[in-house]
């Protein structure tokens, strides 16, 4: 019998986990103003957008932000390529946005496991992981823009598991949506942190909560679970692919 995997690899989401959700909607709501105003119509009503968000947030797969808020605020889904490009002009990772809990988080992992930022971002979230003194512990950049995938697509994890050589079963990794994050990265067999913060739901079901591994409201503490409770026992089917 082969020896169990123990983790070797820690992967990290950047928006939820590391910096507030808010930075993204601040870019998406200034890029739907923008818009509308070369329209000639008024900002975006901020309660029907925290609405409609909070419907995203809620269902965790299968409602993009960017297409309903084209569909709700643009006349239509077809701009929702447009507001893409111009939220991207505006997104950034302003200082004091980092959340507490992240700095004694990669310190408690740092020495025992690589680290890697897995994530959907700019490149100029480098810069602002930089700033903020976290830079000097990660191993691995998966940074979307600059590797050329994409969460939920298999390729950026099986990207940032090459760079960290290691193998699935030796890694898990840390989001806070359960369709970009947490499924993506069960399915090819690494162990999954779910982090409740941001995009994830105010008030998540039981059957969201049973699909990652572990299931956190802060960084606190995780760092002791991910050495004691990881790799979890998975049923056969949970690690087919
Ligand atoms: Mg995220």
């Amino acid at each position: 019998m082969a020896a169990a995997p123990s983790i070797q690899a820690v992967f990290c989401d950047v928006g939820g986990p590391i910096y507030d959700d808010e930075n993204f909607v601040a870019a998406v709501l200034r890029a739907a103003d923008e818009l509308r105003a070369a329209d000639g119509l008024g900002p975006v009503d901020r309660p029907r957008f925290r609405s409609i968000y909070d419907g995203v947030r809620a269902e965790q797969g299968g409602v993009s932000l960017r297409a309903s808020i084209a569909r709700e605020f643009l006349g239509s889904e077809s701009r929702k390529r447009e507001l893409h490009d111009l939220t991207r002009d505006y997104w950034a990772h302003p200082a004091g946005t980092l959340y507490a809990d992240v700095m004694p988080f990669f310190s408690a992992l740092a020495g025992r496991v690589k680290i890697g930022i897995l994530a959907n971002q700019e490149e100029s979230v480098i810069r602002s992981l930089e700033r903020d003194g976290l830079a000097p512990y990660i191993d691995v950049w998966g940074v979307s823009a600059v590797v050329g995938f994409e969460k939920p697509s298999p390729e950026l994890f099986t990207w940032a598991l090459r760079a960290a050589g290691v193998a699935a079963s030796e890694a898990v990794h840390i989001g806070n949506r359960l369709d970009t994050d947490v499924r993506p990265a069960a399915a090819l067999g690494l162990s999954t942190v779910w982090v409740l913060r941001g995009e994830a739901p105010t008030s998540p079901t039981a059957a969201q909560l049973a699909e990652p591994d572990i299931a956190v409201w802060t960084l606190d503490g995780l760092a002791d679970r991910i050495f004691t409770e990881l790799p979890a026992a998975r049923t056969a089917s949970a690690v087919a692919s």
